[in-house]
């Protein structure tokens, strides 16, 4: 009698330890820390500050502030979620140093922040390329995560071998403005590939734009015909205008009375 009391009470006991995982949220939100279903919680969603489009325009490059602290390339668009700061800058670094898992993430807010809700989509996404150590020591290529996740919401197909970068290059810190972009281009070298005639360049963070300018001269050089824009999930601002940018909760608003 007691031994099958006993054996009873284990097996209840084993049941609902097997159950408490169903009853607990999945994770912590990335932000507040506080147990919720989603990587990032609604409420920290809702906090964010995003560039406050359609008051800002949809194509960045448009607004002065930005386009003065870019190095001017062959792209014609720049459309990022927010500024390079509180919370983007902790997040796409928890995401380049061990988070994949933000990936899915990262990818629904560029569709959400950073492009207009009938956007004219390039045929094509072009992740920027990371060196072979970079991809050694990370064991997976951020951006091109990041463009597959874009790519599968938008339906537009990535180019991942497009261009590939040389893992030697001089450090771009002891250099001019015309040697940085020099050794940019020869940082990188294209693929035979053909490009469509209009694409995306996809890169995390932009900070001065000579990436983006080596990269889209190159494109120029071997299909003139092509139109590139510039994505990226933040741009590292000259100087930050906090007027430009406006909470995820408004941002959401907005596009719930376009729908109306
Ligand atoms: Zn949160």
């Amino acid at each position: 009698m007691y031994l099958s009391k006993l054996k009873s009470g284990i097996k209840d006991f084993t049941s609902s330890v097997q159950r408490i995982p169903q009853c607990l949220p999945d994770s912590h939100c990335y932000l507040c820390q506080q147990p919720t279903q989603r990587l990032i919680c609604e409420v920290c969603e809702q906090d964010c500050l995003f560039f406050n489009t359609p008051v800002l325009p949809d194509n960045l490059l448009l607004w002065p502030p930005i386009k003065k602290g870019l190095v001017s390339g062959r792209y014609t668009s720049v459309h990022a979620c927010s500024y390079y700061q509180w919370p983007m800058d902790h997040l796409i670094n928890q995401y380049k140093n061990g988070h994949p898992q933000l990936t899915q993430t990262l990818a629904d807010w560029f569709v959400a922040y950073a492009l207009p809700s009938d956007p004219f989509l390039p045929d094509c996404i072009l992740p920027v390329p990371t060196s072979s150590w970079r991809f050694a020591r990370r064991r997976y290529h951020q951006t091109l995560l990041l463009a597959n996740a874009i790519g599968r919401r938008l339906s537009i197909p990535v180019h991942a071998n497009w261009a590939s970068r040389r893992s030697f290059q001089r450090k771009q810190q002891s250099l001019g403005r015309r040697e940085r972009l020099n050794n940019l281009k020869r940082a990188f070298a294209l693929s035979k590939d053909p490009l469509p005639s209009r694409v995306a360049i996809l890169d995390d963070v932009v900070t001065t734009g000579a990436t983006a300018a080596a990269l889209s001269n190159m494109i120029y050089s071997a299909y003139p015909e092509t139109s590139v824009a510039l994505w990226a999930l933040a741009i590292t601002p000259a100087k930050a205008d906090p007027g430009a940018l406006v909470s995820g909760q408004i941002r959401q608003q907005r596009v719930l009375l376009q729908q109306y």
